[in-house]
């Protein structure tokens, strides 16, 4: 039989605001624990709680992004349950009444597009964080993230493959970014994903039951704790077994989930109405100002890549995933019209150079307009494709334009037709067997006679006006 998959994420993505949801504490990630804590959002008595305006601003905005309809009645619940990090004993959430509903996204997978449901995005605290590291038989409590603006965003269960899954995520990560609410950052914890599975026999409309899989903080282990559940959820069930509902945690360094807990149902956390936050009643000409004030966002861009420059809807994909590097390649076409070329550099070399360094491209030592200018010389025949890449090697060392290393370094092509004939007339004097084999037929041979000559001319021939000659030569 065969199995498909079913696949839901929350991902839980930190506001960017500079203060807490309900208190004017910092958010600050990495500093001395507990120092960014006050009596609210470590729960004193007595104390009350006030919405950040940011923070419903940041979930409108991302609401608008992904086609979600903003609720014009919204409401924080209680979401009670004792652990550590949780000092008041409840979290405040929303249940009943989530700001944002019934949106979408797109992504594209195997160059399909495929619409992908948002069910909810709610807005909630977050918890604290406790340590279980250092001397002693001591676990302790940091407090400094409690508190913390998140955003839940929770999606259909549209996905049917770990790819998907990927996909989906990445693509909610760039609209986040865009909108400037998330900075992404999945290694420090502010964009993060549990992820339900669950499997059910092809054809089958009915959905099996579900494992959530938490603690996943990388795309690559997105992919592969979604395959390793899939995978472990069809054996259970072909070796005659039942899948349970339960929460399971993805262990990385054994690259396998494993059971933490059965699953709590919503009832378990006795869910009320928050008492000591006010209703949220959102007008619609605040939320017509925000969406008045959305960026471009990465569809669009695509979209506008796609028809305006004549890219192909991967590479439109590629280079509107971030906003920043759409615009240094914006900036670069803009400066020679050529979105093909810049494309091809832009997602080749400058992509693999910034990537070896863990660089983003807004501290690039490359401007826009330097490629834009060594893309000429190229045109003008000054320099060849091939010599192009050490120069923009150098460009890239050395913040220096295109011109003054092609000059300094002596790499300007040689396009001078005797010069080439010397060196074409040469080679083949000095292989009398290659010329033989050639002329009896074993044409790969020009391979040999093109590199040889490129040898000799330092990689600076010009390689069209090379290889026409060695024909002319060879026939
Ligand atoms: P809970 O808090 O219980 O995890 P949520 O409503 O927050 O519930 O999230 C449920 C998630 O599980 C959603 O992303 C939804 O798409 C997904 N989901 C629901 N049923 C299934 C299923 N049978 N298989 C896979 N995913 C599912
Ligand atoms: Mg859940
Ligand atoms: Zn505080």
């Amino acid at each position: 039989m065969k199995w498909e998959a079913v696949i839901g994420l929350e991902v839980h993505a930190q506001m960017l605001t500079a203060a807490k949801i309900f208190c004017g504490c910092p958010t600050t990630f990495g500093n001395e624990p507990n120092s960014q804590t006050c009596q609210i959002c470590i729960g004193m008595p007595g104390v009350l709680p006030v919405l950040n305006r940011k923070a419903l601003e940041f979930a409108v905005r991302t609401g608008l992004a992904t086609d979600c309809t903003i609720s014009k009645y919204s409401r924080f619940a209680r979401k009670n349950y004792f652990y550590p990090d949780l000092p008041k004993g409840y979290q405040i959430s929303q249940f009943e009444n989530p700001i944002c509903e019934h949106g979408h996204i797109e992504i594209m997978v195997d160059n399909e597009l495929k619409r992908i449901g948002i069910t909810r995005i709610h807005m909630e605290e977050d918890a604290g964080k406790n340590i279980h590291e250092g001397a002693g038989p001591y676990s302790f409590v940091d407090l400094n993230r409690t508190g913390v603006p998140l955003m839940e965003i929770v999606s259909e269960p549209d996905l049917r493959s770990p790819k998907e899954a990927v996909e989906y995520m990445k693509k909610l990560r760039s609209i986040v970014r865009y909108l400037g609410v998330c900075d992404g950052n999945l290694e420090q914890g502010s964009f993060r994903c549990d992820a339900n599975v669950s499997i059910r026999p092809v054809g089958q409309e009915e959905f099996g039951t579900r494992a959530e899989v938490k603690n996943i903080n990388s795309f690559r282990y997105v992919e592969k704790a979604i395959e390793y559940e899939i995978k472990r959820q069809i054996k259970v069930v072909e070796g005659g077994g039942k899948v349970i509902q339960e929460t399971r945690l993805w262990d990385a360094g054994r690259g396998i989930t494993e059971s933490m807990r059965s699953k709590e149902e919503a009832h378990d956390y006795r869910y009320f109405p928050e008492p000591d936050l006010v209703p949220i009643m959102v007008e619609q000409s605040w939320v017509d100002e925000i969406r008045a004030s959305l960026p471009e966002l990465p569809d669009a861009k695509k979209q506008r890549f796609v028809s305006d420059f004549g890219l192909t809807d991967c590479d439109a994909e590629l280079l509107t995933s971030e906003r920043t590097t759409a615009a240094w390649f914006e900036r670069a076409v803009k400066a020679n019209g050529q979105p093909k070329a810049v494309a091809n550099w832009v997602m080749g070399d400058l992509m693999k150079l910034l990537n070896e360094e863990n660089r983003s491209i807004e501290d690039c030592p490359i401007r826009p307009q330097q490629l834009a200018a060594m893309l000429q010389l190229i045109d003008k025949g000054t320099i060849s494709g091939k010599i192009a890449k050490t120069v923009f090697d150098e460009m890239y060392k050395t913040g220096r334009d295109a011109d003054e290393i092609v000059k300094e370094k002596g790499l300007v092509q040689i396009s001078d037709s005797s010069e080439i004939e010397k060196i074409v007339d040469d080679i083949i004097a000095k292989s009398p067997k290659e010329v033989e084999r050639f002329k009896a037929g074993d044409e790969k041979l020009i391979g040999f006679f093109v590199g040889q000559a490129m040898k000799a001319s330092k990689g600076k021939a010009n390689p069209q006006m090379l290889n026409e000659l060695l024909k002319k030569k060879l026939a």
